[in-house]
């Protein structure tokens, strides 16, 4: 009995999956997941949302709401979006029975998740793995002295390591390095650029990270045959450096509550990183809770076991699926946290040497690069992306599964091509597989027979075919062998080469010239080869399902099968041996073709209606809230500028673009909708106000960092406000 655990990381609830999500780490997740199921084993995969941190509360206050109301939206169209595409998270308990497994897309606002991650927290504390220290923080202090911590998140500055100039707090989303807070170069506040920001002091328990140096060494030095380069590469990177001890809370209010009583810990709550890697401890967990023993496990509650905790007999693996952003956490730090428990529950020395009994690590952590967008990079917070739900609101989710199968970003970046998209599926899924399936079906309906049921089965002759079927069977191998090897876009290629050897034995026996013709040995002939076909086309249902599970399910029927597809195993699928099914009904073909003008005028116009969107945003004011408090108008950041100069701008006939001087050192681009009230000349030169610190905005194509401040009488009298008398640029104005 194997058993078996696919592990995706969590995706941030603070907005909806988009491309990038899907071709970095669910379509591979759900892909191993489809496939080791197939081959007959017992497979548990678990994710969810990751609910807490800064990327949520910087969503929230974008969005003006609670950081609860944002991550219950995106918990639900998640995963509404994944099931939509097909993956399996619909399925808590596998249709096979409980036995064997299921999945579980949880979220770490789970009660259960909380209760767990204390009680961890707990064991590691008194375990001895967890430090105190005093650490620095940046902060920002208000006028009346109050502090106010600022998350790393917050905080932006010049990588030490790379230069990259929009460094986190602690981490290089550019070269991965992480660093201490004093070390990042020009640290700014994200929210604020301009306000002074300080470093002040602050108690956090930290994980003692750098005990695991000698066992993660020799744990990564055992993987090097299987982890990929950039796995290889980055966690060299990483243990090279030295690992040094990391805190596990942080001055932030949304969060899991620390099991530590006491003032100076009330107002601090668990790292988010700390907490959200333990989901994949905490997920088979609630899962046995709530669906194993629910629906009568033999184990019970104890179910998760099966798969978590190591038992020789059982044949166990683990996958993990993630972006290459998230390497370090799956090859470093989740690995220690797991030593940690492994020690703490035994009494036994830190060891990657997993004994009987102990949490299992990973077996392959399957990183891929980014999925980009037409060159640049898919991005939540930046707006720059395809996002799923919307995707699948036109298009086929298999289409897309095949698309981002065959160009999955396994080695290097790979691109999201409209053009490229409708040429794949077009010419290469329709044009080879999508072909070969409905030849083979409307030529075997176009076959007059008096016999009840499949009219092939006069015609089969498998011995003549020794060689083809080999040929078949060897391409059967290497998609197996790549799958075992996270491997998708190689194993795909195997399997549509599969389709390709149909295609050319259609050719060759050119069945549609005998389908009523007299029965003689050339017909036979010609026949058992279309007779080949269709058992062909069998094992393609069952080979593509991991990959297209929507089609897959609609050949199936058109085959008149009537066993369940999920009963077929993997390595049945080739035997050729089953019985030949048949229903009457006219078989259809399995997808539409694209078009690509169709397809670039509908995107045109979501753009289009996006920077509309954007352009305007007229402000209802209500009665009840006429007033403003005075924090609130010490938000708003104004201060002198001169203009530069005036350029027209190429998509909007009433915005110019103003360069504007906007402190002594250094200049921004203005869109303004002045084109009917100024002319250029009258503009350029004037010392003006603006609004400094207004998140830059597209205004038709073109980033606006900021605004101009001008009185309107709501008669067409615009009037720009302007200084009186001499004032350096950047004054501020109050
Ligand atoms: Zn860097």
């Amino acid at each position: 009995m194997n058993y078996v655990t696919i592990f995706m990381a969590w995706p941030y609830a603070n907005g909806p999956l988009h491309l990038g999500h899907v071709a970095g780490n669910c379509l591979p997740a759900d892909i191993q997941y489809k496939f080791e199921r197939s081959k007959g084993n017992r497979v548990l995969m678990c994710s969810g949302s990751d609910e807490h941190g800064t990327p949520i509360t910087v969503s929230a206050e974008e969005e003006k709401i609670s950081p609860q109301k944002i991550v219950d939206r995106y918990h639900h169209t998640n995963i509404q979006a994944l099931i939509d595409l097909g993956c399996s998270w619909g399925d808590n308990i596998d249709p096979r029975g409980v036995e064997y497994g299921g999945a579980l897309y949880n979220r770490t606002s789970d009660i259960r998740h909380k209760e767990i991650v204390k009680e961890v927290f707990e064991l590691l504390l008194e375990s001895d793995f967890l430090e105190e220290k005093t650490m620095q923080q940046y902060c920002s202090v208000n006028g009346e002295g109050n502090v106010k911590f600022l998350p790393d998140r917050y905080v932006e500055g010049e990588c030490p390591e790379c230069g990259y100039d929009r460094a986190r707090g602690d981490q290089c989303d550019e070269c991965g390095m992480t660093y201490d807070t004093n070390e990042l170069l020009n640290p700014r506040s994200k929210m604020n650029p301009d306000a002074t920001i300080e470093i002040r002091d602050t108690d956090h328990l930290f994980f003692k990270l750098n005990l695991f140096q000698n066992s993660l060494e020799k744990h990564a030095a055992e993987r090097d045959d299987v982890w990929k380069p950039n796995v290889r590469s980055m966690t060299k990177n990483w243990l090279n450096m030295g690992l040094r001890s990391r805190a596990v809370t942080r001055d932030i209010n949304w969060g899991i509550e620390l099991p530590l009583s006491g003032n100076k810990w009330a107002k601090k709550r668990v790292y988010v990183w700390f907490e959200a890697v333990q989901g994949y401890y905490t997920c088979p967990l609630i899962w046995s809770e709530r669906f194993a023993d629910q629906s009568g496990h033999n184990d019970g509650k104890n179910a998760w076991q099966n798969w978590l905790t190591y038992d020789p007999r059982k044949n166990q693996k683990h996958i993990y699926f993630m972006g290459k952003d998230n390497i370090p956490f799956h090859t470093i730090i989740w690995p220690a946290i797991i030593m940690a428990l492994n020690s703490a529950n035994s009494g036994n020395p830190i060891s990657n040497n997993i004994k009987i009994g102990d949490l299992l690590l990973e077996n392959n952590v399957a990183s891929n690069e980014y999925l980009m967008l037409q060159g640049g990079q898919f991005s939540k917070s930046r707006k720059h992306a395809v996002w799923l739900p919307n995707f699948l609101e036109t298009y086929d989710p298999d289409s897309l599964r095949y698309y981002l199968s065959i160009n999955m970003p396994e080695t290097h970046d790979t691109d999201f091509r409209w053009d490229e998209y409708v040429d794949r599926v077009n010419n290469e899924l329709i044009g080879n597989y999508g072909n070969f399936i409905n030849r083979v079906l409307t030529l075997t309906h176009r076959i007059k027979s008096d016999n009840e049921g499949n009219p092939l089965l006069l015609y089969e002759r498998l011995d003549d075919y020794d060689n083809l079927i080999t040929e078949i069977r060897k391409l059967h191998t290497k998609a197996t062998i790549s799958l075992e090897r996270q491997r998708f876009k190689e194993s795909l290629r195997h399997i549509m080469a599969i389709s390709q050897k149909g295609n050319a034995l259609l050719q060759q026996c050119a069945p549609w010239k005998y389908l009523n013709s007299e029965e003689n040995e050339e017909k036979n002939k010609s026949l058992s080869g279309l007779a080949l076909a269709w058992r062909i086309a069998r094992s393609l249902a069952v080979l593509t399902r991991p990959f297209m599970p929507f089609q897959s399910d609609r050949l199936w029927k058109m085959l008149g099968e009537v066993t369940l597809i999920d009963d077929i195993l993997w390595q049945d699928a080739i035997k050729f041996n089953s019985k030949m099914t048949w229903v009457d009904t006219i078989p259809a073909p399995l997808f539409k073709k694209l078009d690509l003008n169709e397809i670039l005028q509908r995107e045109d116009t979501i753009a289009k209606k996006y920077n509309n969107d954007n352009e305007v945003t007229p402000v209802a004011r209500d009665k009840e809230s006429d007033y403003i408090q005075f924090e609130d108008f010490l938000k708003v950041e104004m201060k002198t500028g001169k203009i530069l100069s005036v350029t027209e701008h190429p998509n909007a006939d009433k915005l110019w673009i103003i360069k504007l001087q906007d402190s002594p050192d250094s200049t921004r681009t203005i869109c303004a909708g002045l084109k009917d009230v100024y002319e250029k000349e009258k503009l350029e030169g004037m010392n003006v106000v603006y609004v400094a610190n207004l998140e830059p905005r597209k205004l038709r194509g073109i980033v606006s960092e900021g605004m101009l401040l001008a009185a309107d009488d709501g008669n067409g009298n615009v009037k720009l406000l302007t200084p009186e008398g001499e004032i350096s640029v950047g004054s501020l104005v109050r």
